[in-house]
């Protein structure tokens, strides 16, 4: 079986043999395309240093919404989508989080992944509503909504302007029945899996990239879809998000 882990932040390893064991683990357990999120302009370096030396990684350069960034970060953020293949993420809007200029900082970079024609990987929290405005006007060609939390009737609208929904293991908690309910509203064409690590001290499948296999087998139990299918269809779907953009 091939995987694809939609979403993490290998950079954030304690260690250089930290990182080497969970890139191995994830080599044995079929992982063969990632997507390696960077935060803000002190680890855009790192994101893309790891992309040079691991084939298997596509580098994501992005201001996340938690942060405030330095002077001159979008001049930086710049330089880096212009001569690398990559996404633009990790971006967004985060309603849990008070930040004067997350909106804007948002709007900045969906102005430079439509601009250079990059697919943007989004962060969205409590802030559905406009998050659909703002993706509408942005018209771009391809974005992810990682760690997909919005409601199950928003889906169609997200689908309908190109999004792709990515999904980790809290799926495999029945109390999470709203969750659940989306998961199963994604178009199969859109449908991706992710881990977010690395999370020390958290769930087996936020350890590394090999633990998208433990989120495959859940949804594939959800979704009544044998595992190697969905595991084939997710692959796919990574490849096609990334296509065109390297
Ligand atoms: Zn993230």
């Amino acid at each position: 079986m091939k995987f694809f882990d939609a979403h993490n932040h290998l950079q954030d390893f304690a260690s250089e043999g930290e990182l080497a064991d969970a890139l191995a683990a994830a080599s044995a357990a079929g992982v063969e395309g990632m997507l390696c999120c960077g935060t803000g302009p002190d680890d855009w370096g790192r994101v893309l240093e790891l992309a040079g030396r691991y084939p298997q990684i596509t580098p994501c350069f992005g201001l996340h919404p938690w942060y405030t960034p330095e002077e001159g970060w979008r001049q930086k953020l710049e330089e880096f989508v212009r001569r690398t293949p990559c996404c633009v993420g990790e971006i967004g809007l985060d309603g849990t989080r008070d930040s004067g200029d997350q909106e804007k900082n948002f709007l900045l970079q969906l102005e430079i992944a439509g601009r250079f024609d990059k697919p943007a990987v989004i962060h969205c929290v409590r802030s559905w509503g406009r998050m659909l405005e703002l993706l509408k006007a942005a018209r771009l060609r391809s974005f992810m909504l990682h760690g997909y939390g919005g409601a199950p009737e928003l889906v169609k609208d997200f689908a309908a302007l190109g999004g792709y929904f990515s999904f980790g293991g809290e799926i495999a908690d029945p109390a999470r029945e709203k969750l659940r309910e989306a998961l199963a509203a994604v178009p199969v064409d859109r449908l991706l899996f992710e881990t977010e690590a690395p999370e020390p001290g958290g769930p087996l499948w936020r350890a590394g990239p090999a633990g998208v296999a433990e989120v495959v087998a859940a949804a594939s139990g959800l979704l009544g879809c044998p595992e190697e299918e969905l595991a084939g269809i997710s692959y796919s779907n990574g490849l096609n998000f990334i296509e065109g953009f390297k």
